[in-house]
């Protein structure tokens, strides 16, 4: 397999091609024009061309499906260049609004969720990506042109902002190197310059990866996935909590840098008679106390075959409530793209089974 232009950081490539200037061009062609091969690179002669397509691809990945929903959130399933398939969601947050004149007042806002792994080593008892198992880790340019690939065909324009949450298949702290990579090339202003601020590393909670991160100083946010509130529930539902306790992840969030204007993202899945109560709601909030958090609720979006269901709406509203009036953030997670297989994992899984 032979590696992306995408895998590198600008330094990395100036060490690697000849003249500099060329860098920057090129950098131009992947970053604010999305080419997809060396054809696309108009300015650059055709000689270096010849000699770059010897070592390197432009685009590791191909779009084979796309599934729209009205709340106009896309999901795609990329095929890699090895056969393996990965799911990225290209998602509206905000609709544009035009004044009486018709000018645009507020451009419609994106952020699109990336995985970092085929599969995922965590194993957690609720998620469908966990089924399947492991497979491999992602390289930075995998990440990388997940990103690429949706602006482009979003007809995004380069300067346009976008967020990013790494909230698709895998676990991004359990490939964190390549992770790092992908947020340092997304950061350069002279590419798609998303500042580490738009960026939300959502984890099911290695606390020593954690304080990692938080040593790398990339300017990131992180989003734990909690789920629950004891240790017992919380290892049925991911088995790793067994090494990574949940105290172990709260001192883990204590220690890592953030924005003082920010919060830190704690998920919660909701699942029916399971952690929906109020009792679970009060032990949250004493165990998020001194911390700045915000939570956000996620109803748990079953499929076929699994023992878990979704929670009724009253006790989801209930549960934001008691959070709210004991002085937490609280937001509900919409389901966006609920008609389109919405969880981590489940388009790739209704793929498998459309093709058997
Ligand atoms: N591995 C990381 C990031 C990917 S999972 C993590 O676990 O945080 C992203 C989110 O999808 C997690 O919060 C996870 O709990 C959620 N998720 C997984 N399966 C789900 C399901 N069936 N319904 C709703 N959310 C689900
Ligand atoms: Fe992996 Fe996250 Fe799914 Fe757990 S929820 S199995 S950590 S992708």
């Amino acid at each position: 397999m032979k590696p992306s232009l995408l895998d590198f950081t600008q330094k990395e490539l100036l060490s690697q091609i000849k003249p500099s200037f060329r860098v920057k061009q090129i950098f131009g062609w992947l970053y604010h024009n999305y080419a997809q091969n060396f054809d696309e690179m108009k300015n650059i002669p055709k000689a270096l061309k010849d000699e770059l397509a010897q070592k390197f691809i432009v685009n590791p990945l191909k779009i084979i499906k796309k599934e729209e929903s009205s709340d106009g959130t896309i999901k795609y399933l990329f095929e890699l260049q090895d056969g393996k398939t990965i799911e990225a969601v290209w998602l509206k947050m905000k609709e544009e609004i035009t004044d009486e004149e018709g000018n645009i007042t507020q451009e419609s806002k994106y952020t699109i969720c990336v995985s970092t792994q085929v599969g995922c080593k965590v194993g957690c008892a609720f998620c469908l990506t966990a089924k399947g198992g492991f497979t491999r880790d992602l390289t930075a340019g995998e990440i990388v042109a997940q990103v690429v690939n949706l602006k482009r065909d979003n007809n995004h324009k380069h300067n346009r902002m976008i967020n990013i949450v790494y909230m698709g298949m895998g676990e991004p702290l359990d490939n964190l190197d390549n992770l790092a990579k992908a947020i340092e090339i997304f950061k350069d202003e002279e590419g798609l310059c998303i500042s580490g601020k738009r960026q939300t590393v959502s984890t099911s909670g290695l606390s020593n990866k954690i304080d990692k991160l938080g040593e790398l100083d990339l300017g990131v946010h992180i989003a734990i996935s909690l789920h629950a509130v004891d240790d017992k529930l919380r290892t049925e539902l991911i088995p790793m909590n067994k090494a990574h306790n949940i105290a172990s992840i709260i001192e883990a969030v204590k220690r890592f840098p953030i924005d003082t204007r920010k919060r830190v993202m704690f998920e919660y899945l909701v699942i029916k008679n399971k952690n929906d109560d109020l009792l679970s709601a009060k032990k949250l909030v004493k165990l998020l106390s001194g911390i700045k958090a915000k939570v956000n609720l996620i109803y748990f979006n079953p499929y076929p075959g699994t023992e878990y269901e979704r929670p009724n709406r009253a006790d989801m509203i209930a549960f934001q409530e008691y959070l709210v009036n004991h002085g937490l953030l609280c937001t509900i997670r919409d389901s966006k793209g609920i008609d389109i297989s919405a969880a981590c994992g489940q388009l790739k899984e209704k793929t498998q089974n459309e093709l058997k």
